[in-house]
């Protein structure tokens, strides 16, 4: 049997290199191996990549270069940002976090960690469209609140949340906001300055794996998790991965040049996907805000079929596909997002998410809807 031509349509799950960011990362992988924080020349040279990167991506979200602090992902980010201000507040006698219901679990654990530490951690639910509610937001900040953490999209429904409000609630009392937009960045407007923390991530935009940054604003104070070398303002210690460092400035820039042209095309592709599924499968329907979403993202709910099978299946004819996030998917696990939103477990237990990304071609997208279509009906026999 001939191997279907494969299609990915996983982008939430990670974006293949952008040949920027790979021509930035080179010279880093060769004769350019210096420890960028050595005295001598080639070090000088590191050194001076990590200062262009800097700059690429602040610019990337409106920031000052040196509010860029380097990680070594979005999850490092996340926990630097929630356990960070946390343990600062604490010495200032503000001891509670509150999340939102349907954070990536690189925000959830930390909170329920520090819960564990003796802090107050309220996880505030969402809307049936997966957007935080604000009247619960309002309800659950107080004196005592030390950061409140809601990301700028979701990474499983694509849901854009409300963050300007999310901002004014959480500094109405004094507290720290934090934001991840490790998903919104490749594909909207994300302005650093709208929150006081904001997490990026280099994979999801064409960089490599294993970088990127927590934006924090000048001013707010956070603890360092890493203790050693002073790297990163003292904030992230650890010898510069510089050409990952490289590969994401390069990435972040090329992204955000062309953005609203991918954007717009994604769109267009995602909602055709849509229909066509929408057209071919009975008893689907479609997770998130319908018009408040990332323009890549397509959630859908297909009743009768068990995910993980369906995931399988469309393996093996040369679809890459998710459930809900990529770090539960594979396991049985239901979607603490879908769950979040009321979405019935029955339904929850069939869900698919398609990501589809600037590489996404008309014929692909019209070829996956066939073989996803053809996959549900083996399923269903
Ligand atoms: N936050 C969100 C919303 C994500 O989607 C992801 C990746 O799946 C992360 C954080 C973690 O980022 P990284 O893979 O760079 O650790």
């Amino acid at each position: 049997m001939q191997t279907p031509t494969s299609i990915y349509l996983d982008h939430a799950a990670t974006t293949p290199l952008r040949d920027e960011a790979r021509a930035a990362m080179l010279p880093f992988l060769g004769e350019r191996f210096a420890n960028a924080s050595s005295l001598y020349a080639s070090a000088r040279e590191a050194r001076k990549a990590i200062d262009e990167a800097r700059e690429r991506v602040a610019a990337a979200v409106g920031a000052r270069p040196e509010e860029v602090v380097f990680t070594s992902g979005g999850t490092e980010a996340d926990n630097l940002a929630v356990k960070g201000a946390a343990w600062h507040a604490r010495e200032q006698g503000r001891d509670a976090v509150v999340v939102s219901a349907i954070e990536h679990h690189a925000v959830l654990d930390p909170a329920r960690w520090l819960a564990r530490q003796g802090f107050r951690v309220t996880e505030v639910p969402v809307d049936e469209h997966g957007s935080v509610r604000l009247e619960a937001l309002g309800r659950a900040v107080d004196a005592r609140t030390a950061l409140v953490s809601v990301m700028w999209a979701n990474n499983e429904v694509g849901t854009i949340q409300p963050v300007a409000e999310c901002a004014r609630i959480a500094r109405s009392a004094g507290a720290l906001f934090h934001s991840d937009a490790v998903q919104a960045l490749p594909w909207i407007l994300v302005d650093a300055a709208v929150a006081d923390l904001t997490s990026l991530s280099a994979h999801k935009l064409g960089g490599p794996k294993g970088v990127g940054a927590l934006i924090v604003r000048r001013g707010v104070k956070i603890q360092a998790l890493m203790h050693g070398g002073g790297q990163e303002r003292g904030l992230r210690s650890g010898t510069y991965n510089v050409a990952g460092i490289a590969g994401f400035g390069a990435a972040a820039e090329a992204t955000v040049s062309r953005r609203d042209t991918i954007s717009a095309r994604v769109a267009a592709l995602r909602d055709s996907l849509a229909r066509l599924l929408g057209e071919r499968i009975t008893g689907i329907s479609v997770n998130g805000h319908p018009t408040e979403r990332l323009p890549n993202s397509l959630s859908l709910c297909i009743e009768g079929v068990e995910a993980e099978s369906l995931i399988l299946l469309l393996d093996a004819a040369g679809i890459a596909a998710s459930s809900g996030s990529a770090c539960t998917s594979g396991s049985s696990e239901l979607s603490h997002v879908l769950l979040a939103m009321g979405v019935p477990r029955r339904l929850a237990t069939g869900s698919l998410r398609l990501t589809p990304g600037a590489g996404t071609t008309v014929e692909e997208i019209e070829t996956a809807a066939g073989r996803i279509a053809e996959a549900v009906r083996t399923l269903r026999r």
